[in-house]
């Protein structure tokens, strides 16, 4: 090897310099902390002992939209509180808000809070569903051997522990009541059942070729740490069982718990570590969805998890007027790496009845997957995906066979998965020209604009 040396000119030109950085770009390391919880009347007293006590929390977490109306008295209009009203009229859903989560919100601005939003309906934003939107029933179940284990994917399962998390978001059809869902899988009982879990272990164990398995419902946050343990256990116990998550909403709308339960935070601590000794890997999944999810107390707990070597990586669904902007989501995928979480994906939000309002087309998918990446390490970097109903599962948003941007109509499909079949995702009405809109307002339309895009999808298949 010989060193390339160049002559020194007399009169180089300057190498190129970068110009200094624009301090706003770095607003994402800039974290809430202090007393914002007492800005809320009802909370102005709270110290900051009672604030990161995970059992002050779930006592003082609201889940009668009743109650919350009441505690919003005072802190925005009655206008707004008549429309709230309005929105869990129309919207009948479980609601459970923690002091946490209602201190975060704007109420100065509360109609255009990125957290207000996901948690809070209101009527005066709902939309008339798409027309398409009663598609995927059945097919969860299909995918279910037993009850609350749907082994969809060749080599991994979803088992849904128990029915109950610690928030309720609009977006999810889990956040209904059991029997007020269409999701054919929330019509099955997931109440903690020891009989039950035992089918799902039996099932597993049965099936060689599974080797992942989600623990999810629900939420791991409402397990107990001796049922977070002993599912833990009897999986670990499974030779094929290679890796495990628990997927859980809840450091995203209380965190105090990893801070502050002890017993929880320990028990998954155990399992980790138990997992490690046998060469396998259990992480934490969890739900970030915007960048004011992610505070001081976000940062603490996040640290303790680190410091125990528990990996957790984020779910997040694209919502609009939540993160669907470049810089709603570069701030999310930024601030979740300043808190060692590993952003792995960006889901277009599902087809679910009542929330047409937050959905956003596979186009704006794209869009703000472009400006995301290359802004920070790619293993930081979200894929963007769509969970094509029917069955199809996730399938990255750049990989449609078709997509008619005029009908909204995009078209997948998965061949490790269900080979051969088509599955279709609609853009919401909103986002498409009114000319097509009133197409979709016609029912014997529906059927050409569909067919049409899987003809077009099937000239393209190799
Ligand atoms: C999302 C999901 C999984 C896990 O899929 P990954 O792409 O590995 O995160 C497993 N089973 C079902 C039914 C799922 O919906
Ligand atoms: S925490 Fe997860 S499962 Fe529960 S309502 Fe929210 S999105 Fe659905």
């Amino acid at each position: 090897m010989s060193a390339v040396s160049l002559p020194v000119l007399p009169h180089a030109p300057a190498a190129p310099k970068r110009s200094p950085v624009d301090p706003a770009t770095l607003a994402y390391r800039e974290l809430r902390r202090g007393p914002f919880w007492q800005r809320i009347p009802a909370y102005k007293d709270v110290t900051e002992a009672q604030f990161l006590d995970h059992n002050w929390q779930a006592k003082h977490t609201i889940t009668k939209s009743s109650k919350l109306l009441e505690a919003l008295q005072g802190l925005v209009s009655p206008a707004f509180i008549e429309d709230a009203e309005l929105g869990f009229q129309k919207a009948p859903m479980s609601i459970r808000v923690s002091p946490y989560l209602l201190s975060l919100i704007d109420w100065e601005a509360p109609y255009e809070d990125p957290l207000r939003i996901q948690f809070i309906p209101v009527g005066s934003r709902l939309q008339p569903d798409h027309p398409k939107l009663d598609l995927d029933s059945l097919h969860e179940q299909a995918d279910a051997p037993v009850p609350g284990l749907t082994h969809r994917y060749p080599d991994k399962a979803l088992f849904l522990a128990l029915d109950t998390c610690p928030v309720y978001c609009r977006f999810c059809t889990r956040s209904y009541a059991v029997g007020v869902d269409t999701d054919e899988v929330e019509k099955v009982s997931l109440k903690v059942s020891n009989e039950r879990w035992a089918r799902a272990f039996d099932y597993i164990r049965s099936r060689p070729e599974l080797e992942d398995i989600v623990i999810s419902g629900g939420d791991a946050y409402q397990l107990r740490a001796a049922q977070l343990e002993e599912i833990g256990e009897a999986l670990l116990a499974i030779p094929q069982v290679r890796r495990m998550r628990f997927a859980t909403k809840g450091p995203a709308v209380m965190p105090q718990k990893i801070l502050t339960d002890d017993a929880w935070t320990d028990a998954l601590t155990r399992i980790v570590e138990k997992g490690r000794k046998l060469h396998k890997e259990v992480v934490l999944h969890t739900h970030f969805n915007h960048p004011n999810e992610i505070t001081g107390i976000t940062e603490d707990a996040m640290n303790k998890l680190l410091e125990r070597g528990i990996t957790v990586r984020n779910q997040s669904v694209l919502q609009r007027g939540v993160n669907d902007s470049p810089e709603a989501m570069t701030m999310l995928v930024k601030r979740l790496g300043h808190v060692n979480v590993h952003p792995y994906y960006v889901y277009v939000h599902d087809l679910v009845t009542g929330v047409e309002d937050l959905r956003t087309s596979v186009d704006t998918a794209i869009f703000i997957e472009k400006h995301v990446r290359g802004s920070t390490a790619g293993f930081n970097t979200p894929l963007f995906v769509v969970d094509a109903p029917g069955g199809g599962g996730k399938r990255d948003v750049h990989s449609f066979e078709w997509y008619d941007r005029e009908t909204g109509i995009s078209v997948y499909q998965a061949p490790s998965v269900k080979p051969g079949q088509f599955f279709l995702y609609f853009d919401p009405l909103h986002q498409l020209s009114t000319s097509v809109q009133r197409r979709w307002a016609d029912a014997s339309e529906h059927e050409v604009m569909v067919q049409s895009a899987i003809a077009k999808a099937k000239e393209r298949i190799r």
